[in-house]
């Protein structure tokens, strides 16, 4: 079981930054009002998150490390409509099968918190309030060949940093907060999703973009896209979510590309945040171990409602 789990941690966990990424999602799904990520050497040394969300029942925490054992949904038919950023109950015990994991966790009405030690198994009481920390470190310290695969510090973190912040623009309503060795790297406090979209991707990119509220059958978009000025500065400022949940899709990039081709005539990138929300049955997201690839039923549909969408923003005249 432990081979099994750590042929899945080839696939859900590369680097500093997918461990991150799981981690915040399921801080999300514990209903967290705060987040706040500490870093050692990018990561790689160490990565402790921590949530004030519901907890885990110290008679659950083995299960947690458990491979598919997710608490999240419970048929086949919740899995058609799931609405948790997890349920495949896979993140936790492939990034404990290359590390040395730890969670600490205390629930709403528990006297106190207990420590689950992954490797050891050994529960002991710990202090912490309400919410669980989740610490990993020294990532694929078990694995040598792919410990050689992970970039410089510098590049771990800037990953890492750029992992929060896809959740940060997806969830204005939590609190969000980096920090690395010591030094606070970045604070969003709760906010509008105007103001965390300035917050997070400047005040520059809110003045030149254009907010996108466009519907069309069981499809909402709703977001910004950037005029030309913004794709000049920020060209790596693409973001899509889909059902909350950021993606990166060849159909949405292709109606994208299409939607600007009139506007930014040459070479340049487009910017552009957009919340695609879609009746939950309409997608699959089960298609991949991150989740970071979907399938649409109708994708015909989508594709020319993202376009119309796009297009319709940048068309209106300036004001
Ligand atoms: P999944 O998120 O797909 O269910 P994970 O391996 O990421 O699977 O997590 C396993 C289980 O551990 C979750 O279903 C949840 O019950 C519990 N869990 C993990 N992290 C947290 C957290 N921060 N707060 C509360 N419960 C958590
Ligand atoms: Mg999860």
């Amino acid at each position: 079981d432990e081979l099994v789990s750590q042929i899945a941690a080839g696939e859900v966990v590369e680097r500093p930054a997918s461990v991150v990424r799981e981690l915040v999602d399921n801080a999300l799904d514990a209903g967290a009002d705060q987040i706040t990520v500490r870093l050692v050497a990018g990561g790689i040394r160490a990565i402790v998150v921590e949530d004030d969300g519901c907890g885990i029942p110290p008679e659950e925490l083995p299960l947690a490390l458990k491979r598919h054992a997710t608490s999240k949904i419970g048929s086949l038919a919740e899995l058609e409509g799931v609405t948790t950023m997890g349920f495949r109950g896979e993140a936790l015990a492939a990034i404990a099968s290359v590390s040395e994991t730890a969670i600490v966790s205390r629930p709403v009405d528990a006297p106190q918190a207990r420590r689950l030690d992954a490797r050891s198994g050994e529960l002991q009481p710990a202090a912490r309030g309400q919410g669980t920390s989740i610490e990993v470190r020294e990532l694929f310290f078990s694995t040598p060949a792919r410990r050689k695969f992970l970039k410089s510090e510098a590049t771990e973190l800037s990953h890492a940093v750029e992992a929060v912040r896809r959740h940060a623009l997806a969830r204005p309503d939590v609190g969000f907060a980096i920090w690395h060795e010591g030094k606070l790297v970045e604070q969003w406090r709760r906010a509008t999703h105007e103001q965390r979209m300035a917050d997070v991707l400047g005040a520059d990119f809110v003045d030149q973009s254009r907010p996108v509220d466009f519907q069309a059958g069981p499809m909402r978009i709703l977001g910004r896209a950037g005029l030309p000025e913004a794709a000049r500065n920020r060209s790596d400022h693409q973001y899509v979510y889909v059902n909350g949940r950021y993606v990166r899709d060849k159909l949405i990039q292709h109606a994208l590309r299409s939607a600007y081709e009139d506007v930014l005539h040459g070479q340049r990138q487009p910017a552009y945040v957009l919340f695609i929300d879609i009746e939950p049955t309409r997608v699959d997201v089960n298609v991949h171990p991150t989740k970071i690839e979907v399938r649409f039923r109708e994708s015909g549909e989508v594709y020319s409602t993202v376009r119309r969408a796009v297009e319709r923003t940048l068309a209106l005249p300036a004001g």
